[in-house]
């Protein structure tokens, strides 16, 4: 399928030539015909699948299809949880909607009410927004959301993690005369996403994107041994300085371990930026900048403080701390490889993260490749590192006859 084949206006198919998407993804050759007609939409769709294009190009069409009428509040209304990805679908939007007069907005905590105050008087078609500052603005009157004709709900499932439970329900009572709704999320499978679904949704259309196992077979996955956590560093400081390493994102697994990992870089000469939990949202900003336009090539961070950045064209996931669970783990390496680009993941796994390699093959479907690096390669086999201590006597009986079985 091709985008002329949807039905869409002659100024968004040229935005979408412009930007250079070549064919609609699954959830996109999906999603738009049944939004168009103006169907409730249930998606299971995690991020790196085209899903925000999925339901910005209906809104769009809708808005263009019919024209405003009188001033108003915004008649699109896309709740996000977070800032980044607020801003990051306020972009999306902007370039769609390059060749339209549609006026465009966006509403996240962290910046005062005078600049939100423009968007408010200008008889704002599209809004993008996270909850809890929107909220405030319901409850002093600033914002109301009776115009609203279509609503999004990106994201739900982390929503809901993040406690936006009361605020969305409130959000879409005001919205309640929307002519239809929008409802994405990563993962169906959680009670709360199914029962916030059934009050949002009326007869939902259900569409699931490709899903992130099949998703996986994109990157190139492999692992190094590292003996110790001297070896470890080596490794991942011989890999960043690689040259095809253009844009690496290296994992780690909590705030005291980043701040060591970066002082250790930059004793190496790697220059790098990095995410953290509760950081100031200008910094934040900034250092998700810097590497977005590639003037830092590596930037570290926990799980937590990645959420919910989508950067194009990162070369390298690299997974320094092994994730606590095989859905992380693919949730990590799906920065990589966004939309048909090609993308490598690599994990560096000392002995105790043996297991955890075990489970990510088992869930991914996929054995991931052992490789080594000339000058470094581990002192141990794979075997030892699992088998540390060797067992004698009547217990190595013992095992070899539960093998046996
Ligand atoms: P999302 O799932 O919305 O986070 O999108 C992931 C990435 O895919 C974004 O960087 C989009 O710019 C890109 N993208 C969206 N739709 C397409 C498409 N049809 N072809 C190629 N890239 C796309």
């Amino acid at each position: 399928m091709t985008f002329d084949e949807l039905d869409l206006a002659p100024e968004l198919l040229k935005a979408v030539k412009n930007i250079g998407y070549k064919k609609p993804t699954t959830i996109q050759q999906e999603t738009i015909p049944a939004a168009l007609e103006g169907n409730d939409i249930l998606a299971c769709s995690p991020t790196g699948t085209g899903k925000t294009v999925a339901f910005l190009l209906p809104a769009l069409q809708h808005l263009l299809d019919f024209p405003r009428r009188n001033p108003g509040f915004a008649r699109v209304l896309i709740m996000a949880p977070t800032r980044e990805l607020a801003y990051q679908i306020h972009e999306q939007a902007t370039l769609l909607a390059a060749n339209t007069h549609l006026k465009l907005g966006v509403i996240t905590g962290g910046i005062n009410y005078g600049s939100h105050k423009e968007i408010f008087e200008k008889n704002n078609d599209l809004l993008v927004a996270t909850p809890g500052r929107l909220m405030e603005y319901l409850e002093t009157e600033n914002f109301h959301a009776e115009d609203v004709e279509i609503l999004v709900i990106d994201e739900a499932d982390r929503m809901l993690d993040m406690g936006f439970r009361g605020e969305m329900q409130r959000i879409t009572d005001e919205a309640r005369n929307r002519r239809h709704a929008m409802l994405f999320s990563a993962t169906l499978e959680s009670n709360a996403v199914e029962k916030f679904a059934d009050q949002v949704l009326n007869d939902p259309i259900g569409i699931m994107a490709e899903p992130p196992k099949s998703e996986t077979g994109k990157i190139t996955q492999w692992i190094h041994l590292a003996d110790d956590a001297h070896h470890k560093f080596a490794l991942l400081v011989n890999i960043l300085k690689q040259e095809e390493t253009h844009k690496a994102i290296v994992f780690v697994k909590t705030r005291e371990r980043l701040q060591t990992l970066i002082g250790q870089l930059q004793s190496e000469d790697v220059r790098c930026n990095w995410l953290q939990g509760e950081m100031p949202q200008d910094k934040r900003l900034k250092a998700i900048e810097k590497f977005q336009n590639g003037w830092v090539k590596v930037l570290v961070a926990t799980d937590v403080a990645a959420r919910g950045i989508d950067i194009d064209d990162i070369t390298h996931v690299i997974n320094y701390d092994m994730p606590r669970s095989a859905d992380v783990y693919v949730h990590r390496i799906g920065r990589t490889a966004r939309a048909g680009k090609k993308g490598t993941a690599i994990s560096l796994i000392e002995a105790h993260d043996v297991r955890m390699v075990a489970k990510v093959e088992r869930f991914t479907d996929q054995k991931l490749k052992r490789r080594v690096i000339e000058g470094l390669k581990p002192r141990y086999k794979e075997a030892r590192i699992v088998k540390k201590k060797k067992v004698k006597g009547k217990a190595a009986k013992k095992v070899k006859l539960k093998k046996k079985k």
